[in-house]
């Protein structure tokens, strides 16, 4: 590991002054990537500013919403009552990810700022363009069984690894950030980058903006949501497909409103707007289902090794809409 300067913040303001000593700064919530990123030498700032001070607050706004400070831990809001009756699929996406330790660990800042597990990402004997601009891509003609099938670009088809994220892309959540330049809010499905020619770019954070908060706006179907993740191991493994959605059926049984984000398929949680606006006044049934899914996966794109999940999607996403329909009241 690179030797590196450690302070702590209390506040935001403190946290950007305290980046500011050092172009390269990185903030460090609960170290649960960044620190193995240090260890492996992918990442080597010179200045870590410790955030875990900042607001670890839920609040539950009287709108229906939810204002969830960025230092607070996976493990606190995947249990927060508030969470699991209004918003289960994010309660169930948090608990999909990682192990207890972890989550125990992990911030909500953090989680969203984790990178790819692309294991030639983290192999400074292979290729990356990620790691390094220009270098190419040992992934795309290599082992990509865990590789994106939406939004890759020739320079990378690395997948993001939040389940928190796709919770929280179906539910419009915005990123609340602050920096030398001011706070703004930034939806989070506007939040990550596609990689383009530039992979190393994954998100609009600008030098030294720094995640405050996460705002979850009200959607009172979101009480009928749920989250289901296809892995190769029960648990402590990342997605292959993963699927949030919420579902509001009127009493004629026609899908009123429908939100559906994608885990494991995408280099970000990607919101499948294109099966939202097929099944939105459509009968909730099989049929419905089976079709709408077909206007998403149209653009999707495997690589031999990662062609199934094409497949594992076409079926998955049925069946979670499915379960969600017969839980209709
Ligand atoms: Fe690097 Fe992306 Fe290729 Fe993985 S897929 S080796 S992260 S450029």
């Amino acid at each position: 590991m690179t030797p590196f300067t450690y302070a702590r913040a209390t506040d935001a303001a403190a946290a950007i002054r305290l980046a500011g000593a050092a172009p390269d700064a990185k903030y460090l919530g609960g170290g649960t990537n960044l620190v193995d990123l240090m260890r492996e030498t992918v990442e080597r700032p010179s200045l870590l500013v410790d955030v875990t001070g900042l607001s670890q607050g839920i609040e539950a706004r009287a709108d229906g919403g939810l204002l969830i400070g960025a230092a607070t831990k996976n493990t606190a809001l995947a249990a927060d009552l508030d969470v699991r009756r209004r918003f289960p699929l994010l309660a169930r996406a948090i608990l999909a990810g990682a192990s207890g330790q972890i989550r125990n660990m992990a911030t909500v800042g953090g989680n969203l700022l984790q990178r790819t597990r692309c294991a030639y990402f983290y192999d400074d004997a292979a290729r990356c363009n990620k790691r390094t601009p220009g270098a190419g891509c040992d992934a795309i003609g290599g082992f990509n069984r865990n590789h994106a099938i939406l939004g890759t670009s020739p320079s990378c088809i690395a997948t993001h690894p939040s389940d928190m994220a796709v919770a929280l892309a179906a539910l419009d959540a915005r990123v609340l950030l602050d920096g030398p330049e001011g706070a703004r809010s930034v939806p989070l499905n506007d939040f990550y980058a596609l990689p383009g020619e530039q992979p190393e770019i994954e998100t609009v954070l600008r030098p030294h903006e720094l995640i405050v908060a996460v705002e979850v706006p009200a959607l009172p179907f979101a009480a009928r949501s749920t989250y289901r993740k296809v892995r190769d191991r029960a648990s402590y493994a990342f997605a292959l497909v993963s699927v949030a959605a919420a579902l509001d059926v009127d009493a004629g049984g026609t899908v009123r409103d429908v939100r559906i984000a994608l885990g494991g398929v995408a280099p970000k949680p990607w919101r499948a707007l294109k099966v939202e606006a097929a099944l939105r006044g459509r009968p909730a049934d099989a049929a419905s289902f089976a079709d709408a899914v077909e206007h998403e996966l149209a653009g999707a794109v495997g690589l031999a090794g990662n062609d199934f999940k094409i497949e594992l999607a076409r079926r998955l996403i049925p069946a979670v809409l499915a379960e969600l329909a017969g839980a209709q009241p």
